[in-house]
């Protein structure tokens, strides 16, 4: 930026490219994960309309839409080699972070911490808590009489449909009922669910302040994973569940939890650390508590990730 110079088409450029780089913030703060490499000819022509103390009503040519993105987009118009600019490369692909540029430096044009693409508002008006709490039994209802799986309803206790606040903050997402919990119809009692009540606390709030819920209601046998059919069956459940409550914030415990609702194939190692959306929820990703138990070392990074959280959130 300190090489450009003044000239008669752009009288000011440090005024222009301030005008830019605030655009470019807010298009990062709203979410834009890409916007297309500026064409020079195009952000001269910006460049001294931003500058003109009187712009012509009538432009000799229009600058269009995607003229004015190409602007925002280049804030740093000395990095025009084609290795500066990974926004060109065809290669790279929306879910790649910016961690992953070769040259180690993150792009202008994501939030480090925030993968919010596709973010939209539940549909309709949220519920008053009596309704959304009516909402919720019923749901509850037809999970207890669901047979959508074949194996599962031979090997189910008691379906795990989920507790907590019906107007949380929070929601835990897990991966399925296991041993304890079918035996007791409730999420997250068993040595894994005392951690998680642990790690709940550690954020400095009760259990009964979040809301605790499954991928799927009914226990695998064996506690194998569960397998992708039974998730497309069980999504209709646990999707209405969020809608219903409308969570500011779901954190993801485990593989299984974090791909089902972000329909991504994509690791733990690739997801933790940003936030992701589901409707107007964040999505966190993390350690199920069964791995934390099984892998102490990685406690630590757990508690990063929530972290993380309580940071956006204004807790810490
Ligand atoms: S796991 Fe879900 S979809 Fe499958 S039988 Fe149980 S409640 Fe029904």
């Amino acid at each position: 930026m300190s090489d450009t110079k003044p000239s008669p088409e752009s009288p000011d450029p440090a005024a222009t490219l301030r005008q830019a780089a605030g655009l470019a913030e807010h298009l990062g703060r709203i979410g834009a994960q890409w916007l297309p490499v500026a064409q020079p000819d195009q952000v001269q022509k910006l460049a001294a309309q931003f500058a003109s103390p009187s712009p012509p009503e009538t432009p000799a040519e229009p600058v269009s839409k995607a003229a004015s993105s190409q602007a925002a987009a280049s804030p740093r118009p000395a990095a025009s080699s084609p290795e500066q600019r990974p926004e060109q490369r065809p290669e790279q692909r929306p879910e790649q972070r910016p961690e992953q540029r070769p040259d180690g430096k993150a792009s202008a044009h994501r939030l480090p911490e925030d993968d919010s693409s596709g973010r939209q508002p539940y549909p309709g008006d949220p519920l008053p808590e009596p309704q959304r709490a009516q909402r919720l039994s019923d749901l509850s209802e037809r999970v207890a009489a669901c047979t959508r799986c074949e194996q599962l309803v031979q090997c189910r206790t008691k379906t795990v449909f989920g507790e907590g606040h019906v107007n949380p903050r929070v929601v835990f997402f897990g991966e399925g009922p296991g041993r304890e919990e079918d035996l007791s119809g409730r999420p997250f009692v068993g040595r894994a669910g005392q951690l998680l009540t642990k790690m709940i606390e550690a954020c400095k709030f009760d259990r009964q302040d979040v809301y605790i819920m499954n991928t799927v209601k009914c226990r695998p046998p064996n506690n194998r994973n569960p397998e992708p059919t039974e998730i497309e069956n069980c999504r209709e459940y646990f999707e209405a569940q969020l809608e219903l409550l409308r969570p500011e914030y779901v954190v993801c415990l485990g593989l299984v939890a974090a791909q089902a609702l972000l329909r991504t194939k994509l690791s733990v190692g690739r997801l933790r650390g940003k936030f992701h959306q589901h409707f107007d929820s964040k999505v966190l990703v993390t350690y199920h508590p069964a791995y934390l138990l099984r892998t102490p070392a990685a406690k630590k990074a757990a508690w990063d990730d929530l972290q993380l959280m309580l940071r956006d959130a204004g807790l810490m």
